[in-house]
């Protein structure tokens, strides 16, 4: 990870410690253990509490019913566990989803955070098996769904997508909105990668399809965690070999900006970028070579 860009929500820290998964008895030990901390989680929000904010983590003996995932273990031993059940927040805590707190949470909260979210998300939309159609139960710490019919195991589902800052033979970067977002917000493109496909041509394919611009060239920036509900966002820096922005329906703006145009736009909210937690951030900040204004805090 040394040479790596470190993004907002690929800083975790605990080891997922995969072999204690396949060991129910180590599982059920380390349930009852009152040092392990339990996560809760439901519908994308988990529970925070101070400022900056941190995760609340609770003892097992404090969890009543709901479905179980094993996290991990960190230096200590500690393990981490996710309780998936609906939460009410206590005195001074407060329901927070990745949005919200993933850039504010250290390293520790926000790996586990966005595992929890990320499992959580899987299991509360595949249910079943897709081969018969029965009902699944969670087996090894809720990574893996067993069919009880058939025997066919079903894994957490990640769906890769593609982001790219394009910039053009004048160092311009091209932003697009799309129809549902804010008015005034300019982003990355952006796009998932199909069947079959490799992500560098599916940067080309969406440049085109989105823009009708032809990048020419592709490297790779680095990868977070977009759990809304299971994508993993492939950032890439690149290169423009035309200029000429012909729009289909995906956009329904783009722009060339060059740095100055930018960072005045920003400076003056006529443009509104994406928050600091999203990898798209990170591309437009790494493309300026620094911090850009952030007026929504
Ligand atoms: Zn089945």
């Amino acid at each position: 990870m040394t040479d790596a860009v470190e993004l907002p929500l690929a800083r975790g820290t605990v080891d997922r410690a995969t072999a204690v998964r396949t060991d129910p008895d180590q599982l059920d030990r380390l349930w009852r253990d009152p040092a392990t901390r339990v996560l809760r989680v439901y519908e994308g929000h988990s529970l925070v509490s101070g400022n900056p904010p941190a995760l609340v983590l609770t003892s097992p003996e404090h969890i009543d019913g709901g479905e179980r995932y094993f996290l991990g273990l960190d230096e200590q031993g500690i393990a981490y566990f996710a309780a998936y059940a609906p939460i009410s927040p206590g005195a001074g805590e407060q329901l927070a989803g990745i949005r919200a707190v993933g850039g504010l949470l250290d390293d520790r909260g926000v790996g586990l955070l966005v595992h929890a979210i990320a499992l959580a998300n899987w299991h509360a939309t595949h249910r079943h098996c897709a081969r018969c159609g029965a009902p699944t139960e969670p087996v090894d710490g809720g990574h893996v769904r067993r069919c009880p019919v058939d025997g066919s195991e079903h894994f957490p589902r990640t769906d890769p997508a593609v982001i790219m800052l394009v910039s053009d033979p004048d160092d311009r970067a091209l932003l697009g909105r799309q129809p549902s977002w804010p008015v005034r917000r300019f982003s990355t493109l952006a796009g998932f990668v199909e069947p079959g496909e490799s992500a560098e041509h599916a940067v080309i394919r969406e440049v085109q399809e989105e823009s009708g611009v032809t990048v020419s060239e592709v490297r790779y920036f680095g990868s977070q965690p977009w759990p809304f509900p299971s994508s993993l966002m492939l950032g890439f820096l690149a290169r423009a070999s035309t200029t000429e922005i012909r729009l289909e329906d995906e956009l329904v703006e783009a722009r060339w900006f060059t740095r100055d145009e930018l960072y005045q736009a920003v400076r003056d909210r006529e443009v509104l970028l994406p928050p600091p937690v999203s990898i798209a951030r990170r591309l437009i900040e790494s493309w300026f070579g620094g911090e850009l204004p952030n007026p929504n805090g």
